[in-house]
């Protein structure tokens, strides 16, 4: 069990405290488990999504703190062996840059898709974009026998118990919005999903609005199709993807539906042109 020092927890509860004053309060934990963890299946889901099942002990007794829960995955650089950073520093990546340079791992951060705690399994869908970073590089070349480092995160999904629910959602969001699907979204929230194209459109359990971006800029066809809806404003929204779709969503729900910032969870999930470091 880590032990975070007084300042640690100091700057966690600062953190925890800023977020909530501008989006919706996201379930939080006080425990960031971290472990290494085995690759032992990996399946190719459309010619963009790559499913990547992790084994280990640690997934027995993990707890996810909701649908969405996310994750920091520690890929060891190339031609290494894994370090896994101290566990004891609550800022994982406080503890990545006290390591020696050669060693320190790449971190990005991922959604854990399925969880089976009594096969000590998680399911991971990466989406893969070329060679451009550490994230999509160990992705492509993937192999069963690998191992990563696995440090726990926290998820958004908290909506209230009544009202109207909106979701948005980029490709890489897609894992996310599944599971919050699987877990039981409310039957008419509306749901938008923003896509490069039709090939990463996944199956879903219910009705999701499909919008191809084709080259444009992400959120450049779902801001418009959001400002389109009919009716009043949602009383919470869940808005996750590129930063500019992220954020350019929930702008247009705050500033010009009304809608209560501290009523939309919106969180940029990666950011074109720039490493999400
Ligand atoms: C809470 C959370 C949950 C997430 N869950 C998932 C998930 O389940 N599956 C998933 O695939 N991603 C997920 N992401 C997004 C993922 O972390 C980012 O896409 C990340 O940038 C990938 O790292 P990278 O090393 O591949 O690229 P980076 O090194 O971060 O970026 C390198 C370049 O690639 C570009 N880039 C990054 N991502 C993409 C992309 N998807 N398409 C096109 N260009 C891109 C950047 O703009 C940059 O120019 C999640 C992010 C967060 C914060």
């Amino acid at each position: 069990m880590p032990r975070y020092s007084t300042l640690d927890q100091l700057q966690l509860k600062v953190l925890t405290k800023a977020a909530a004053l501008v989006t919706a309060p996201a379930n939080q934990r006080e425990v960031f488990d971290q472990f290494v963890m085995e690759v032992v299946a990996v399946a190719d889901l459309t010619p963009h999504l790559r499913r990547v099942t992790f084994r280990a002990d640690g997934f027995a007794d993990f707890r996810p703190t909701g649908p969405d829960e996310c994750f920091g995955l520690v890929m060891p650089p190339p031609g290494r062996p894994l370090t896994m950073p101290d566990e004891d520093r609550v800022n994982v990546r406080t503890a990545i840059r006290a390591l020696p340079e050669a060693d320190r791992p790449d971190l990005r951060w991922y959604t854990v898709r399925a969880h089976r705690p009594e096969a000590r399994e998680i399911d991971v869908d990466f989406v893969l974009h070329g060679d451009a970073g550490p994230g999509t590089r160990w992705a492509t070349r993937a192999e069963v026998g690998q191992s990563v480092g696995f440090r726990a995160g926290n998820s958004g999904y908290r909506p209230p118990s009544g009202g109207a629910v909106l979701l948005v959602a980029d490709e890489t969001a897609l894992p996310a919005l599944a599971a919050i699907v699987e877990a039981g979204a409310p039957a008419d929230a509306r749901i938008f999903a923003e896509v490069p194209s039709e090939e990463y459109r996944v199956a879903f359990d219910a009705p999701v609005t499909w919008l191809c971006r084709g080259d444009d800029a992400p959120g450049s066809h779902v801001l418009p199709a959001v400002a389109a809806l009919p009716g009043p404003a949602p009383d919470y929204a869940w808005v996750c993807g590129e930063s500019a779709l992220a954020t350019g969503v929930r702008r247009h729900l705050v500033k010009e539906r009304g809608v209560d910032r501290r009523s939309v969870m919106f969180s940029g999930y990666w950011k074109l042109g720039s490493a999400r470091v």
